[in-house]
């Protein structure tokens, strides 16, 4: 699979930004991952496709990392290629030369006026005069896009400040929260494919459903529809919502987000809690006591005990309420 011709091909392109055998706990919220074999920070797009190119012809398996905010990593590690889209974090909205705002933040676009600027036959769909469209590149984190946003007097994002991670991860699995998704803001998506190919995806073509988004292709850039409202108000929504969240989860521990998605008409913190597993420990894994849908690291877990406590809770909540558990995170890796 990997030759040292491989590797040297990558590091000329990438520098210092390629690592071999990275840990994965690094960059996942959780702070738990065996190592990627190779891991290279994508700068620009220009990069992603010269990447993407080296590696079609070893056939070599790639993973595409957001912010690791809904994600474990097993113990082994993943093998192939681990690529995280990044770029600059400075994020600002600006008004491009096509009337459209761009967020300065995630992966540099080389060619910013590209078809979206010039769509073709779907520009009714795409330019509705009455929403702004921010343009956005996947590396961008989402709480940040969030905050400029609103200090932009620009609403649709309040809702999630409190959710971590990046624009691509976001779309991807269409992240909600307060009864909004990400997905009813998209006008499009441009997505690049390892084949080479490159599509520029209207909303209409997405299944945007409960924690479903786009899966697949790379997520390059996404348009993103918000309207025009009273700063002061989408700031003060935009900080009560983060408020919130903050009061009934446990922000800023070690966790990936919820562990399973609700049931229909259920939630599956509460038939946690109610099975009597709040607090339940399991090497240095724990269900929290402050969100039972939300497993913490509190020492230093495994992937192997927080396999293992979901397999535990499954079974318990199957016993307690005969309902069959799904997962909402994401597992990857062996
Ligand atoms: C404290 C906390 C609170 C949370 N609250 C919420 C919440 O309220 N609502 C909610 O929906 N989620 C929530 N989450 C989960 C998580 O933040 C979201 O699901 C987030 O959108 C994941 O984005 P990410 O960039 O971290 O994706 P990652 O975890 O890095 O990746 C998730 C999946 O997306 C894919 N992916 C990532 N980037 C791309 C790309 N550019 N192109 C193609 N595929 C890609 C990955 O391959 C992977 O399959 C929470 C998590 C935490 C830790």
């Amino acid at each position: 699979m990997w030759n040292a011709e491989l590797i040297k091909s990558l590091r000329t392109m990438v520098g210092s930004r390629l690592k071999i055998n990275e840990p994965m706990s690094r960059y996942t919220s959780f702070k738990i991952g065996g190592p990627a074999d190779i891991f290279v920070d994508i700068e620009s797009e220009a990069e992603l496709k010269a990447i993407l190119k080296l590696i079609r012809g070893g056939k070599i398996p790639y993973f595409i990392l957001g912010g690791g905010t809904n994600l474990l990593v097993r113990d082994g590690g993943i093998s192939g290629l681990t690529i995280r889209p990044g770029g600059s974090f400075n994020c600002g909205l600006r008004i491009a030369e096509c009337g459209m705002r761009i967020a300065e933040c995630g992966m540099q676009n080389e060619n910013p006026k590209s078809e979206i600027c010039n769509p073709k036959s779907e520009e009714s769909e795409i330019r509705n005069p009455k929403s702004e469209i921010v343009r956005v590149g996947a590396g961008a984190s989402l709480p940040r896009l969030s905050r400029e946003a609103a200090s932009a007097g620009l609403s649709g994002l309040e809702f999630a400040a409190g959710i971590p991670g990046k624009v691509g991860g976001a779309v991807a699995l269409n992240a909600s929260a307060f009864g909004k998704s990400i997905g009813e803001l998209v006008a499009w998506v441009r997505a690049a494919y390892p084949e080479g190919e490159e599509k520029l995806i209207l909303a209409k073509d997405i299944d945007f459903t409960y924690r479903h988004g786009l899966k697949e292709g790379i997520i390059l850039e996404v348009g993103l529809k918000l309207s025009e409202g009273n700063r002061l108000e989408i700031k003060r929504r935009t900080t009560e919502l983060l408020a919130m969240k903050k009061a009934a989860q446990p922000f800023g521990e070690r966790t990936a987000g919820c562990i399973f998605l609700n049931p229909p008409g259920n939630y599956a913190g509460k038939l946690i809690e109610e099975a009597g597993l709040k607090g339940f420990r399991l090497g240095g894994a724990q269900v929290s006591n402050k969100h039972a849908n939300f497993i913490q690291n509190i020492g230093r877990a495994t992937a192997a005990d927080v396999l293992e406590l979901i397999e535990i809770i499954r079974a318990r909540v199957k016993d307690y309420a005969g309902i069959d558990l799904e997962l909402e995170i994401n597992i990857v890796g062996q």
